[in-house]
């Protein structure tokens, strides 16, 4: 394959054209060699987007709803991109089909990019993918990133947690708030939306939250988190699911959270980089032999494996 013109790729992204931001997506999905230099010209003008994790148990609504909050967006003047992550499926080398579909009324609006990903045995997994598709998606000028994550478990609240505001879809019907305590969602949410609120329960649902936020303790002038109902297939209460979700990030640019939150997010991001070039390492037949090795002097009782990781780490 050619060597891609990154410099060219990341200019044309930067204008806005979406072909190219779909390009630079793909070499992120491949962990291609020429991904570090594109990244390097990309991350230093990066930062401009608000970047929003959207999370819940599937069947809650997270597409409906996704897809009506880039709705609201759209209204509001925003160009919007929507990554959609599983963490769960195999890897999926480009947009799915399914994009399309299920974003259908956006599909032709060329302020809207929608992509899905996955990453099943992906060195390093989504936690290294994700940010570095956030950084393509921010350069080429969305104003707002909604980081979807479609399966449900620790590694999608640890995806939709890493963004600078974490919205947490519930809705009646499903057990959610023992659900929700149990993978931890109630302690990444910054925006909590009861949806499904057409149905029976929503009210008592949006109590049970409440009621479980309410005995967190919290510091004074700490964001309080909002409880709010929608009901997605008719796009209703997503214009207070937008306002919560800029008050929060004005919130944050005050108190000095978004600086943090970000401190946080490119720790991950370098830890998730390193770790991915040792497994590469490791993975090479120098350090293989190597590896093997040591796994047979620990079998052999001349190592413990402890020492036998210092070694390993050693040079
Ligand atoms: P996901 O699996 O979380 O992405 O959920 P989907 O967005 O695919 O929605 C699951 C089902 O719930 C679909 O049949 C939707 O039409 C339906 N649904 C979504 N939002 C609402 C809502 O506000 N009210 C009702 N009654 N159904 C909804």
């Amino acid at each position: 394959m050619p060597e891609p013109d990154v410099e060219r790729l990341v200019e044309d992204a930067r204008a806005g054209r979406a072909r190219a931001v779909g390009r630079l997506l793909s070499l992120v999905e491949e962990d291609s060699p020429a991904l570090r230099r594109a990244i390097a010209l990309i991350a230093p003008r990066t930062g401009a987007a608000h970047v929003v994790g959207v999370t819940g148990a599937p069947g809650v609504g997270k597409s409906t709803s996704t897809s009506a909050l880039v709705g609201e967006l759209r209204r509001r003047g925003r160009r919007v991109a929507v990554l959609a992550v599983d963490p769960s499926s195999p890897f999926s080398g480009g947009a799915l089909l399914g994009d399309r579909v299920r974003m259908g009324e956006h599909a032709t609006d060329p302020d809207v990019f929608i992509r899905s990903m996955a990453s099943r045995g992906h060195l390093g997994g989504l936690s290294w993918a994700t940010p570095q598709a956030v950084r393509v998606l921010d350069v080429a000028g969305f104003d707002v990133v909604l980081v979807e994550t479609v399966g449900v478990g620790q590694s999608e609240v640890e995806v939709a947690g890493a963004a600078d505001t974490t919205v947490v879809l519930l809705a009646p019907g499903m057990g959610d708030g023992i659900q929700a305590a149990k993978a931890g969602i109630l302690e990444v949410g910054d925006v909590y939306v009861v949806n499904k609120s057409d149905r029976d329960g929503a009210a008592q649902v949006r109590r049970d939250v409440r009621s479980m936020l309410g005995l967190a303790q919290r510091p004074p002038g700490a964001w309080k988190p909002p409880v709010l109902g929608t009901v997605a297939t008719r796009g209703e209460g997503m214009a207070e699911v937008v306002d919560a979700l800029e008050q929060h990030l004005e919130w944050s640019r005050r108190s000095g959270a978004l600086e943090l939150r970000r401190r946080r997010r490119a720790r991950e991001e370098v830890e998730a980089i390193a770790l991915a070039a040792l497994r590469r390492r490791w993975a090479g037949s120098t350090d293989r032999d190597r590896l093997e090795d040591l796994a047979g002097r620990v079998v052999a009782h001349e190592l413990d494996p402890y020492a036998a990781a210092d070694r390993l780490l050693g040079d």
